[in-house]
């Protein structure tokens, strides 16, 4: 049995660098490029295992270097990768989800994603057996949203508890809070699904904890804040709040990801809601001080000396 499934996203991410945005039908000189994994599913999982958790990760990769890549990274992290598919049809399907990231040296990023293989909505009956076998889902939205209900559905059924990061998050998202038992956004996405007009991160916190869990007043909500920390709300009030560490922050890709992955590794083994909260901020702060997603995320030794 795996502490924690994730259902998710595999990306590899290729990052340019480049003076300046080229301009249409411009052929310019880069200063760098550089190839690492990422999507938010992959990062979520590699963040709860180097935190500690038994973790299996379900997701579709294509069938060429990158994928094969991918599923290395999985497995080095002691990831059980036996769920990822690669994915032969249709041919928009069967390549890896890349992100082409260019990074000008003003710091603004443009990004495009193809999600290849990510797109793929079957959910096998092994991926089912696996999800209700689990303690926790996590499950984020850079899979197809259908995909997504259905693994939160088939998680509820079975009595394993739901975690969903909303993100990107979109109108239609909104729909799939009362099958997330907690949910995690940052702030942008928490004022868009909580529906409020120009709402501040408490009131969203309380709308969305309402929504969660089916109404039932157990629902969690964790907005993160960034340098801010996080709000947390359960059942429609606030209960908690956590200050982020002071830290030099070098690059906050992946922080969510990392934060959300050291909370529920804690919750897995036990923890109390406070103690895992505490341990998520102290991940993030470590993850920030160091550049990419992945590679950023600490091991369980370094959130444990973080938190004295
Ligand atoms: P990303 O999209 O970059 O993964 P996010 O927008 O999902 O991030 P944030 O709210 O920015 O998530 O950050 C998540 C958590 O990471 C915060 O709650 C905080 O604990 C930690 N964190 C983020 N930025 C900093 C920072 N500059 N210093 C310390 N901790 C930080």
């Amino acid at each position: 049995m795996s502490g924690i499934v994730v259902l998710g996203s595999a990306n590899m991410d290729l990052v340019v660098r480049q003076p300046r945005p080229a301009h249409p039908g411009e052929t310019m000189s880069g200063s760098s490029f550089a190839t690492g994994p990422g999507g938010k599913g992959l990062n979520q999982a590699v963040a709860a295992a180097r935190a500690g958790a038994e973790v299996a990760f379900i997701g579709c990769v294509g069938p060429d270097d990158f994928g094969a890549r991918l599923t290395r990274v999985l497995d080095e992290a002691g990831i059980d990768a036996s769920a990822v598919r690669v994915v032969a049809e249709p041919i928009d399907r069967a390549t890896t989800g890349i992100a082409a990231i260019s990074v000008t040296d003003d710091g603004e990023n443009s990004i495009v994603v193809v999600p290849g293989a990510n797109g793929d909505d079957e959910l096998t009956e092994t991926d089912a057996a696996a999800i209700g076998r689990a303690q926790f889902l996590l499950v984020q939205l850079e899979r197809p949203l259908p995909l997504v209900r259905r693994a939160l559905e088939t998680a509820r059924e079975s009595g394993v508890r739901t975690v969903l990061t909303p993100a990107p998050a979109t109108t239609e998202a909104a729909a799939l809070i009362p099958l997330a038992d907690i949910v995690v956004p940052n702030e942008g996405e928490a004022a868009m699904l909580s529906g409020l007009a120009d709402p501040d991160a408490d009131a969203s916190a309380r709308a969305l904890s309402g929504r969660a869990s089916k109404g039932d007043g157990t629902g969690l909500a964790v907005v993160t804040l960034g340098e801010r920390g996080a709000v947390v709300a359960r059942g429609g009030e606030i209960v908690h709040r956590v200050g982020a560490r002071r830290v030099d922050a070098v690059d906050t890709t992946g922080a969510g990801d990392t934060f959300v992955g050291a909370l529920i590794a804690w919750l897995a083994g036990g923890a109390e809601l406070e103690e895992a909260l505490e341990a998520a901020a102290a991940a993030a702060a470590i993850a920030v001080t160091r550049e990419g997603a992945a590679a950023s995320m600490p091991s369980r030794d370094e959130i444990e000396a973080a938190l004295g």
